[in-house]
């Protein structure tokens, strides 16, 4: 099983890569796809008046400040445009694609944190009306019904808190929680850069290979939003999961290319 997780920046070719996935999957390569959306919630959000608020915690994580405006709006572009978008890609390839957010069939549950620490001028400030989360659990059973049936899962942010409220969750963690669920060999995390980069932006400075009990010395390369991803990538090694591979999702043929080993290679 290959947990394939596709970023929501800009730069990445859908296109491209749903036509590797039904190549694959046609193939017999057992696989289940995840995806973001923030570049084109960003979009929406400003559009429709509600601009995106970001925030950075105490120990200097980013995630967007969701309130219950936001959430709506997320739902919309992840679950609306962007996944729906990703599904009808598939099915032009003959891929029986369903697509699900982590809300139905309760696929990812956590724990619902209502408030956040935010760092501003120096100050930490509590922000209320948070709707933002974590995922504790995972129904394999719903997914496995789905991909012994023929159909190729399709998944996106938000999850479900256990009281049944949607919560914003981070889409790389949620692959890792994912991907060690279903004992994944491989998981991998695609976005509009070649890799984990020693010196950001610097494209040729992509580290090749991590060891998987060494990965968590390696966040101090990673900036902002790429933090996430080599978290993600040490819960899921940690998790059992066989490999994590960090790879480019601008280019033709994006899996196929990270499975030769392309990107950067936690193992
Ligand atoms: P996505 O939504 O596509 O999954 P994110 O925006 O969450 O992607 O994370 C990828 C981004 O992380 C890159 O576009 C890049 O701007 C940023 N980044 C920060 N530090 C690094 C780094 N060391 N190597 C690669 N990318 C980095």
């Amino acid at each position: 099983m290959i947990v394939i997780k596709v970023g929501g920046s800009d730069g990445i070719d859908y296109d491209a890569l749903c036509a590797d996935v039904a190549e694959l999957y046609k193939a017999g390569k057992k696989l289940i796809l995840v995806h973001g959306g923030s570049a084109e919630t960003n979009r929406v959000a400003e559009a429709l008046g509600h601009p995106p608020k970001f925030v950075t915690s105490p120990s200097g994580y980013t995630s967007r400040f969701t309130d219950r405006e936001t959430l709506e709006i997320f739902q919309m572009v992840y679950c609306g445009k962007m996944n729906k978008g990703i599904v009808e890609r598939l099915q032009k390839h003959g891929v029986n694609a369903v697509g699900l957010s982590g809300m139905d069939g309760r696929i990812w549950e956590g724990k619902h944190k209502t408030k956040v620490r935010s760092v501003e001028n120096g100050k930490i400030k509590i922000l209320r009306g948070d709707h933002t989360g974590t995922v504790e659990k995972v129904n394999t059973h719903l997914i496995e019904l789905l991909s012994s049936n023929g159909y190729l899962p399709v998944l996106t942010p938000p999850a479900i808190s256990y009281e049944g409220v949607g919560i914003n969750v981070d889409g790389d963690r949620a692959s890792a929680a994912l991907a060690t669920a279903l004992k994944a060999d491989t998981m991998m995390l695609l976005s509009n850069i070649p890799g984990l980069l020693r010196n950001f932006p610097d494209e040729s400075s992509l580290i090749e290979t991590i060891p998987a009990n060494d990965v968590e010395s390696y966040l101090e390369y990673a900036k902002d939003r790429m933090k996430k991803k080599v978290l993600g990538a040490a819960e899921a090694v940690e998790g059992g999961v066989g490999q994590v591979i960090f790879g480019d999702a601008r280019i033709e043929n994006p899996v196929s290319y990270a499975l030769e080993g392309n990107g950067t290679v936690i193992s």
